[in-house]
């Protein structure tokens, strides 16, 4: 056994254990939640390492998966032990000593005060670790990463203060041991009905049988929910293993659960969530679909699953026809994948679709959060493309409100009479497109107008959606105005007639504009600003311009 070395925290992760000692207390519960949750976890992980990367994880004994949570009355502590994956002396440093992920400086900007909604928080942000010390004054921390050697196991210990101690220790068995001592005033944690009610509330739905004691009977239903039949399945079922997915604390918006038996045999459980998380625009961040394979668990979706413009969907697909040693190359090339992620993308966007229909107030709330991203798939997935059109919302001039209430079905069913196109106006924000120019002249025939604003729409209108039932999608900002069948005889004298009457002026100013514009024209656009710019008509949409010499396109 070797002297021990001692480490500082980090500024942040002192930060945070301090909070967790003084100001989580009223649901100091979720500690054995977070917990049990890492071990599951680690469990998971060592099966998928098997499969993918058997020889690092050496000669390791098969041994049935098990979170065993025991307590010691005389000496106080409380117990949480695993046999999953282990950590390395470098692990145990990375992973628990520092806090680096990004999650950490969210998370402290997320803390609202409120005490019981900051402690659901904990375990979103990828800290739940440190909740031991809510209870704890001193953890103990003993493990050994599958595949290494017996002396290679680490002891980690800290009082959650500033410091914390790593020695290497001798273990026989893999995994890792937990070891919580508790404050005074904790007793009634150690507790067997106590502890037992504890898990059966907040984990339930972990895979892997939670022991106590000498009893092996698992305290929890330790099956996997998704291969239950939907007919035993409550929502309050659905809602709490969505939960323990995801560590979200709101329930979800909506959930699809469907058994698919054919050529390929597969089961998917997918969630949409209430609202959208911290890092929903960081590229690298982590996705929520996990795959399994015959219940065992095998990866996290990084894109095979499900296209990026889903990206906020949770759930489970577990596969029937994938081999247990799949890895992603395999998936990249697998008939069967293709099959399940294209049925999965049906399923996500008629659930949604039925969402729009039924609930349309929940609908709206979807698409605040998501509607950003789900436009995306409108350029992406042309394949999709008609089932996404008919799920976007636009904002438009029909009221004063910045809500994007309006589909294409509902701007095509008011469309004038003699109307032919969908006009928009696409701008670098809603307050812009709404005072802009442009619209006057629609104004004031009562056109209505959709307001686009966020980046994103310049991909869903130049290209990509050209025509919704057969009508043209026309910039209002682009080319002549063209009110086509709209405008009346006497409009149409009227221009030509102030054609002829500013024909110098009209003259003059081309001359004076040589090289910068193309042309000058008297307009019926306006009614009230004296001028403004307008695209040609082959020409792309102004705004798209100027965006893309923003980002040095
Ligand atoms: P998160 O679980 O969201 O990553 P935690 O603070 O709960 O955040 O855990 C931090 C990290 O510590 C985990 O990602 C994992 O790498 C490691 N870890 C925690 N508990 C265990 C365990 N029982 N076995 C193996 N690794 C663990
Ligand atoms: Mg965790």
């Amino acid at each position: 056994q070797s002297e021990a070395e001692t480490y500082s925290f980090q500024a942040e992760a002192a930060q945070i254990l301090n909070l967790m000692a003084h100001s989580l207390y009223s649901n100091k519960e979720i500690f054995l939640r977070e917990l049990v949750s890492n071990a599951s976890d680690a469990i998971d992980r060592l099966r998928s390492e098997r499969y993918a990367h058997p020889e690092s994880v050496g000669a390791e004994p098969e041994q049935e998966a098990r979170i065993r949570v025991a307590f010691d009355k005389d000496a106080g502590t409380l117990t949480i032990a695993d046999n999953g994956i282990g950590m390395s002396r470098q692990e145990v440093i990375d992973n628990i000593g520092t806090i680096a992920r990004s999650g950490t400086a969210e998370f402290l900007r997320t803390l609202t005060g409120d005490q019981r909604r900051d402690a659901e928080l904990i375990g979103q942000f990828g800290v739940g670790f440190y909740s031991a010390f809510i209870v704890a004054e001193r953890v103990v921390l003993t493990t050994r990463r599958a595949g290494l050697p017996a002396s290679e196991g680490v002891r980690w210990s800290s009082d959650g203060k500033g410091e914390y101690a790593v020695e290497a220790v001798e273990r026989a068995e893999r995994g890792t041991t937990i070891v919580l001592e508790l404050r005074e005033g904790e007793d009634e944690l150690l507790n067997e009905h106590r502890l037992r009610s504890i898990v059966q509330r907040y984990s339930d739905h972990i895979s892997q049988p939670i022991v106590m004691g000498q009893d092996e009977a698992p305290v929890n239903q330790a099956s996997a929910l998704w291969a239950r039949p939907k007919s035993e399945l409550s929502e309050q079922d659905y809602h709490s293993y969505y939960r323990h997915l995801t560590n979200d604390y709101t329930d979800p918006l909506a959930y699809v659960h469907t058994k698919v038996e054919g050529r390929y045999e597969y089961t998917m459980l997918l969630y949409v969530p209430s609202r959208a998380p911290h890092d929903l625009w960081v590229p690298q961040a982590r996705r929520g679909v996990r795959l399994h394979v015959r219940r065992v668990f095998i990866l996290e979706d990084t894109g095979q699953l499900l296209p990026g413009y889903l990206r906020f969907v949770h759930g489970i697909v577990d596969s029937a026809d994938l081999p247990l040693n799949v890895s992603r190359e395999i998936l990249q090339g697998s008939q069967a994948v293709d099959h399940i992620r294209s049925s999965a993308v049906k399923r996500v966007l008629k659930l949604l679709k039925e969402l729009a229909e039924k609930e349309p107030g929940k609908y709206a709330d979807f698409w605040k959060q998501f509607g950003g991203v789900l436009k995306q798939g409108i350029a992406d997935d042309p394949a999709h493309r008609e089932d996404l059109t008919e799920l976007l919302r636009f904002t438009s001039t029909r009221s004063d409100t910045q809500d994007a209430d309006v589909s294409l079905g509902d701007y095509v069913a008011r469309m004038k009479e003699g109307q032919d196109k969908i006009y928009y106006l696409l701008a670098p924000s809603l307050a812009a497109a709404a005072a802009s120019p442009h619209l006057e002249a629609f104004r004031a025939k009562g056109i209505e107008v959709l307001l686009l604003g966020e980046a994103v729409d310049n991909f869903v209108v130049s290209g990509s959606l050209r025509e919704y039932q057969g009508k043209r999608l026309q910039s209002v900002a682009q080319g002549a105005p063209d009110f086509g069948e709209l405008t009346d005889e006497a409009e149409k004298e009227a221009a030509e007639q102030a054609d002829s009457d500013y024909a110098a002026l009209l003259g003059k100013l081309k001359a004076h504009l040589a090289g910068k514009a193309w042309d000058v024209r008297v307009t019926n656009r306006l009614t009230t600003s004296p001028a403004c710019i307008v695209a040609d008509g082959e020409e792309t949409d102004f705004t798209v311009v100027q965006r893309m010499r923003g980002s040095g396109l």
